[in-house]
């Protein structure tokens, strides 16, 4: 009896593997940019026409092919760049699948013309959605042109899906250079309805960022450092630079555009308040690890990569953009400063942090000169802390009597805080600075994850607070997690839910906006940091529930505050990678005054 499955024809397992590789135009121009790369082009041109929906042409002077390969790499599968799985996790090569010429040519026209060094005329080929037209001899130079022409014109539905010209003419442009910043040693040129563009000689990675974004020198700070996990190079843009709207953030792994938002997220907390809110610093880095450990298998458009050492490469990531900024950013007397600074080793990332990547900064570099950025950056923060002794009797004595104070015991510190923010306390002999926040928040989070009954006050007046549906289902499956932490909450219509009681940190908190807050950061910690669901909203009520910065504590407070962090598991790193605590040693202090 004949069964009901059958194989798909060529044509068709094309057009499906099309719709994942080619979305939009500017999918095909990564495509053949990268063909042209891996030809070991030295020239590539790309053309385009309306927004690459009539024309996308990239020219190389590449290997070329002769005639047989010249066929051949249409057919699904083909590639020359592996030969056995294997290969896989040693690639050297930007493509590997085979697939993409062959999902290109089912879904347009192509025309391609190549020609390779061992042949003396070229080979030009005709393809018409996957169907085979023409194929001729035809003269040619060495390399590569292939034209891809009416763009899902055999396909209304995906065509109706492409966005407006200019849309999809600034997403090729993008690809073009995100590619170009890549390869600065290659020339690239940019035409746009038959106008060149942009023409970018090939140079350095320096000259290349000039030519693409006309940055002023003392706006990019040098990244450079080297680990056993990661090599991380670039350049970061200086906290003036950083923009609204999130554009010029170019992340790479071994040479390809990524887009990892976890690993966004580490660049960012580098910054940490060096930045404006809400805006996004500048950054082209490129992350080098060994092949064996990134598997760029994941997704077809390979724009998304996983690394085998994830959060390692997150932790050193965010360290490493934290002391670029924290050596480039400062005069020299910070600068002595930073070298004084010593972060509790919580983390041993931190161990080899500080052992493999001081001595390769470049310190004669100061792109600032001595102009100081306007909003106070945390060192100057730092600064004014370690500066006001001078003037203030009451650290002075802290300072000129240590010996005194030593019979402290264990929970009755010296202690005072400074700009509503830090408490400067002395703990077993050590001066040492507490981030209020911070220290709060890991507190909390320890307490919620010990998963003991956390104490709730309950509302006078009970609130009522409407939910988006999405929100609302997020709130139903978390439900439980959210009581357990201290809320009383239960559901009240479709969308609705009201509010009896809070977590006792949270009595004076306005309820509704609390738990706004707290779905929004678990929303961020989930989806964006993907955090498991239970640590997501922990670590979010934490965040919301923990005393704020600017808040002014009394002595009390501060005591308890400061016992209750030392009780703490983690006291001196909180869960994104930023101090909580820093010390300074006697050894340090005594630097300051050598
Ligand atoms: P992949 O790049 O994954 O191998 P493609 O479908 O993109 O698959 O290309 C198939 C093959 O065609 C490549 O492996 C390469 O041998 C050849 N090829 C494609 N573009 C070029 C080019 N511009 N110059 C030389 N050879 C090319
Ligand atoms: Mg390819």
């Amino acid at each position: 009896m004949a069964g009901i499955i059958q194989l798909l024809p060529d044509r068709t397992a094309n057009q499906i593997a099309a719709g994942e590789v080619v979305q939009r135009p500017a999918s095909v121009v990564k495509e053949l940019l990268e063909n042209a790369i891996d030809a070991r082009a030295t020239v590539i041109k790309l053309y385009i026409k309306n927004g690459g929906c009539t024309l996308i042409q990239v020219d190389d002077n590449g290997t070329g092919m002769n005639t047989f390969d010249a066929r051949m790499c249409w057919e699904r599968h083909a590639t020359s760049k592996i030969t056995k799985a294997d290969d896989l996790y040693n690639l050297n090569t930007l493509g590997f699948r085979g697939e993409a010429l062959a999902s290109i040519a089912s879904v347009s026209e192509v025309e391609m013309k190549t020609k390779c060094a061992q042949e003396d005329t070229g080979t030009r080929i005709i393809i018409e959605a996957g169907n085979f037209i023409n194929q001729e001899n035809t003269a040619a130079t060495q390399g590569t042109s292939i034209a891809v022409k009416n763009l899902f014109y055999n396909i209304p539905a995906r065509k109706n899906f492409l966005k407006s010209i200019s849309v999809e003419t600034k997403h090729t442009f993008e690809e073009f250079q995100r590619i170009a910043l890549s390869y600065p040693g290659i020339t690239f040129e940019y035409y746009n309805q038959g106008k060149n563009q942009s023409k970018l000689e090939s140079g350095n990675l320096e000259k290349r960022i000039h030519d693409l974004f006309n940055l002023k020198e003392d706006e990019l700070i040098t990244t450079n450092e080297d680990t056993d996990i990661v090599e991380i190079k670039g350049f970061i843009g200086t906290p003036k630079i950083s923009k609204r709207t999130r554009g010029n953030q170019y992340l790479f792994a071994n040479g390809r555009f990524i887009k990892d938002p976890y690993l966004n997220h580490a660049i960012i907390s580098g910054y940490s308040n060096l930045l404006e809110e809400k805006k996004h610093p500048f950054y082209i880095l490129f992350l080098k690890v060994d092949p064996k450990k990134i598997d760029v298998n994941i997704h077809p458009t390979k724009h998304e990569v996983k690394f085998e050492d994830g959060q390692h490469v997150y932790t050193l990531l965010q360290s490493v953009i934290k002391k670029t900024l924290g050596t480039h950013y400062v005069l020299p007397t910070d600068k002595q400063l930073l070298n004084a600074i010593e972060t509790y080793p919580s983390l041993n990332i931190n161990d080899r942090f500080a052992t493999v990547h001081s001595p390769n900064v470049d310190t004669s570099f100061n792109p600032f000169g001595h102009k100081k950025p306007k909003t106070p950056t945390n060192w100057e923060k730092l600064d004014a802390i370690l500066n006001t002794p001078i003037n203030s009797p009451k650290q002075k004595t802290f300072f000129t009597q240590p010996e005194k104070e030593t019979e402290n015991t264990e929970n009755n510190f010296d202690i005072f805080q400074i700009q509503d923010t830090y408490l400067v306390a002395k703990i077993n002999g050590k001066l040492s600075l507490i981030n209020q926040h911070r220290a709060h928040r890991q507190v909390l989070y320890e307490r919620y994850s010990s998963e003991q009954a956390v104490s709730s006050q309950q509302l006078l007046f009970p609130r009522t607070l409407e939910l988006s549906k999405s929100d609302f289902a997020l709130y139903l499956e978390m439900q439980q997690d959210i009581n357990a932490l201290g809320f009383d909450i239960s559901e009240f219509g479709q969308s609705t839910i009201i509010i009896n009681g809070l977590p006792s940190e949270l009595s004076k908190a306005d309820g509704s906006s609390v738990i706004i807050q707290i779905i929004d950061d678990f929303k961020t910690n989930f989806q964006d940091l993907k955090i498991v669901k239970k640590d997501a909203l922990r670590q979010a009520a934490a965040k919301n529930a923990a005393i704020k910065t600017g808040e002014k504590l009394n002595p009390t407070e501060m005591q308890a505050l400061t016992n209750d962090l030392l009780a703490c598991k983690q006291k001196t790193i909180d869960q994104s990678g930023k101090p909580i605590m820093v010390k300074l040693t006697k050894q340090s202090l005594e630097r300051f005054f050598q």
